[in-house]
């Protein structure tokens, strides 16, 4: 019997809630391009129901126990002496989310001696160690699509919010003041702005076909060129290079992985390439942006605002210049678990958890890591540190 050791976030401050603000979520049927929702045999879990906090279980407990497994669930991820860190060594599979990372990272994995499965509810496995994980012969999968456009959309919500000035501007009204000169000094429009998305995949594209209604021109860069089709349909420009690419627009969106080639991509060099004034979008991971860096170009004007919520560590320390930098509209890492993404990973766990315990195939679409090498979805997106590429 297996033993599963699932990391999720605290409960609300309130405790678990028992109602919600509204009765169920819209029926989605498929992804955009066709990718099916998961597909589990059954889910035990009311969709809409807070699912990726320590109460909400992913919903998997009756499943799992009603197969003789044990299930862990905790929040407690940090130190040796931490539960996860007393758990891990006998664990069979890890379940993570991003939002709040349990980091298998090399030394930990060193000591998960029975670990064979590390599944990310959610997007992105960067709190993985890959190259460790690939030497183990540990399989890594995460639920490809389950928030990609929940992220999309936060993303034109933070853009939005960004040139409008909207966060200062709600703090006067909260503040029982009112001064519309200092909200509107700093308040522009989107329309007529050159904006640019790091990567074109599923939630890079996403955004950019949200963005077209706005009258913007769009940009990209990419590995990957996208198809003439959609270049031609969304009217995009395509940069080889991230630099051609910054010098030009006035918002820049990041949407590549976090791997060895794309951390700190956004340092002072990058930032210095940037048009002054222009607005940093980062929903992708904090490393991707080299921390100080970025509260550099804020406090000289050459950013004229950064927003996201993707931290490093997370939950970063109270002292996170990030939480105190002007012009910032940062968040928790929340913009992949609203209830409906939540709904999504929490099936497509309980989907690759099926297909573990019967011996079927894991959907490549979620596949990351499997038998020692980048497969599937983690073979088109992710890069291993390069002694690995070459092995
Ligand atoms: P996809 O795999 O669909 O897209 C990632 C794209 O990045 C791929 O198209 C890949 O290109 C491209 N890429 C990789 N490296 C580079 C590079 N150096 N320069 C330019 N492009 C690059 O992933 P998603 O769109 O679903 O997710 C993207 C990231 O967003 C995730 O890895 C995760 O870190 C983050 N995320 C954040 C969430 C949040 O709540 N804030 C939730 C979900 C994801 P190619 O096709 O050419 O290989």
């Amino acid at each position: 019997m297996a033993k599963i050791l699932c990391v999720l976030y605290d409960d609300p401050i309130s405790g678990y809630p028992s109602t919600y603000p509204r009765a169920g979520l819209p029926i989605i049927k498929n992804y955009p391009g066709g990718q099916t929702l998961p597909t589990p045999h059954k889910i035990d879990f009311l969709p809409g129901t807070l699912l990726g906090s320590t109460s909400g279980e992913l919903g998997l407990r009756e499943f799992l126990e009603s197969l003789g497994h044990t299930l862990i669930v905790t929040s407690d991820k940090e130190g040796e002496h931490s539960a996860f860190d007393q758990e891990l060594p006998d664990a069979d599979i890890v379940i993570s989310q991003p939002f709040w990372p349990a980091y298998l990272n090399a030394e930990r994995l060193s000591k998960a001696k029975k670990l064979k499965l590390a599944i990310t509810a959610g997007i992105g496995s960067d709190h993985v160690d890959l190259n460790s994980a690939l030497e183990k012969g540990i399989t890594v999968a995460e639920i490809t699509y389950c928030n990609s456009i929940s992220v999309a959309e936060f993303i034109v919500m933070l853009i939005v919010t960004q040139i409008k000035n909207y966060l200062a501007s709600h703090s006067w009204v909260e503040n029982k003041g009112w001064n519309i000169a200092d909200c509107a000094s700093r308040s522009y429009d989107l329309e007529g702005m050159q904006v640019g998305s790091v990567a074109a995949g599923r939630i890079g594209l996403a955004t950019l076909r949200r963005l077209k209604p706005f009258d913007v021109k769009l940009h990209y860069t990419e590995r990957h060129r996208l198809s003439p089709e959609i270049e031609a349909e969304l009217n995009l420009t395509y940069h080889p290079n991230i630099r051609s690419m910054l010098k030009i627009c006035d918002v820049v969106t990041i949407n590549c992985p976090l791997d060895g080639e794309t951390e700190h991509l956004f340092n002072d060099e990058t930032l210095e390439v940037m048009k002054n004034g222009a607005y940093l979008i980062n929903t992708a991971r904090g490393k991707v942006c080299d921390r100080d860096a970025i509260v550099r170009a804020l406090e000289r004007g050459k950013l004229a605002g950064y927003a996201g919520d993707v931290w490093f560590p997370q939950p970063p320390s109270a002292d996170h210049p990030w939480r105190t930098m002007p012009h910032q509209g940062m968040t928790p890492h929340i913009a992949g678990t609203s209830l409906p993404a939540q709904a999504r990973y929490a099936a497509g766990v309980r989907e690759i958890l099926e297909c573990f315990f019967n011996g079927r195939a894991i959907r490549d679409e979620y596949l990351i890591l499997k038998e020692g090498k980048l497969a599937g979805t983690g073979a088109h997106s992710y890069r291993l540190r390069r002694s690995q590429e070459a092995a």
